[in-house]
C-alpha cells in the first residue's frame, strides 16, 4: 500500500490526498492517453535535501507528452517548482515523486478532441524497489515470453501510461514463475530492457547496454554511464544477444526506482558469482553517495531543497 501523504498537487492546487480524484469517464482511464515520471527524492548527510535530476524528469515529461501529441499546459520549469513545492508541503526530506498528465473528461471516442489535459504531482515515502535485499545480493529474472514493443508500435522514448502494459505483463508472469523481474526482448531478439528498469552487463571489464533505439532513456543509465566513463570504465553501447548474458561477468538494472540493481541469475543461469559483482558495487556505492549530496564533482545533477 503506497503511504499517503498530505496533499497532492492537482491542476497548480494542493489538494488533500483523498480529494484528488477523477471521473470514470476520464479519457486516460479508457484509451492510457497519459504519460508519467517517476523521480527519487533523497536525504542528505548533511541535513538537507535534493531530488536526483529533477529538471531533467521534467523535460522527459514534457518531451513524453508531446510525442503522445498530448496537450501540455506546464513547462518543465514549472513542473520542477511544482515538485518541490510540493515536496516541501508534504515536510518529505525523501520520497518518490510520481507527476502524471492525462487527458480529462469530454469526448469518450479514441480522438481526445479538446478534452483538457489534467496533471499531478505526488509524492510519497518508498523504499528500495525491489526489496532491501535486491540492492545488496542481487535478483532472479527471466527473459520474458512478452516482447518489448517494436518500435513504430509504441513510442517507447515516452514515458507513456500505455507502454507499461507490457511491463505489467511480464511483471506478473515473472513472479507468477518465481523470479523477482522481466528482461524484455525486442522483436527482433535482442535485449531491450527491465519492466521498469534499464541494464546492463559486464564483460571483461568492458560495459556494455543497449542502444536507446528501443528503451526508455533512462537518466539512471544516462548517470551510470558518465559515472563509470569517469571510473575509467568503457561503456559500448550496442545489440546484446540474450545468451550475452548468459555468459556476462555481471549483469544489473539501473532505473529511478531500482537504483542499482545487481542480477543474480538469469534464466536459472547464476550470472558471475550469483551476487553483486565488483564492477556494480563501485557503480551503486559511488551511486548512492552523489545521491546524498556526498560527490561535489557531481552537484549539478541534485535540485537542493530544506525539507
Ligand atoms: N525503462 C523503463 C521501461 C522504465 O520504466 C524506467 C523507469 N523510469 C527506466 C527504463 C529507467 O529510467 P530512469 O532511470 O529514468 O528511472
Amino acid at each position: 500500500m503506497v503511504q499517503k501523504s498530505e496533499t497532492i498537487w492537482f491542476d497548480g492546487k494542493q489538494v488533500p490526498w483523498d480529494e484528488a480524484n477523477v471521473h470514470v469517464l476520464t479519457h486516460a482511464l479508457h484509451y492510457a492517453t497519459a504519460v508519467f515520471e517517476g523521480i527519487r527524492a533523497y536525504e542528505c548527510a548533511d541535513g538537507s535535501s535534493e531530488v536526483f535530476r529533477l529538471r531533467d524528469h521534467m523535460i522527459r515529461f514534457v518531451n513524453s507528452a508531446k510525442i503522445l501529441g498530448i496537450k501540455m499546459p506546464y513547462t518543465a520549469d514549472e513542473m520542477t517548482e511544482a515538485a518541490i513545492e510540493t515536496l516541501k508541503r508534504n515536510k518529505l526530506a525523501g520520497a518518490y515523486v510520481r507527476p502524471l498528465a492525462f487527458v480529462g473528461e469530454g469526448a469518450m471516442g479514441v480522438y481526445p478532441g479538446d478534452n483538457p489535459t489534467r496533471v499531478i504531482v505526488a509524492c510519497w515515502p518508498w523504499g528500495a524497489y525491489l526489496g532491501e535485499d535486491a540492492l545488496e545480493k542481487g535478483i532472479n529474472v527471466r527473459c520474458s515470453s512478452f516482447s518489448r514493443h517494436h518500435i513504430n508500435v509504441m513510442m517507447v522514448k515516452a514515458k507513456a501510461s500505455g507502454n507499461y502494459v507490457n511491463s505489467v505483463l511480464a511483471k506478473n508472469e515473472a513472479l507468477a514463475d518465481g523470479y523477482d523481474e522481466a528482461i524484455l526482448l525486442d522483436t527482433t531478439g535482442h535485449v531491450s530492457e527491465g519492466t521498469g528498469e534499464n541494464i546492463f552487463l559486464v564483460r571483461d571489464d568492458i560495459i556494455y547496454t543497449p542502444h536507446l533505439d528501443g528503451v526508455l532513456g533512462g537518466l539512471t543509465r544516462d548517470s551510470i554511464i558518465s559515472l563509470a566513463n569517469d571510473l575509467g570504465y568503457e561503456v559500448r553501447e550496442e545489440p546484446i544477444a540474450r545468451d550475452m548474458l548468459y555468459v556476462a561477468d555481471e549483469v544489473f538494472f539501473t532505473g529511478t526506482a531500482a537504483e542499482l540493481t545487481p542480477i543474480s541469475s538469469v534464466d536459472r543461469r547464476t550470472v558471475g558469482t550469483g551476487t553483486a559483482g565488483p564492477v556494480a558495487k563501485l557503480l551503486q556505492t559511488e551511486f548512492f553517495k552523489i545521491v546524498k549530496g556526498e560527490n561535489p564533482d557531481y552537484e549539478h545533477w541534485l535540485h537542493r531543497y530544506q525539507a
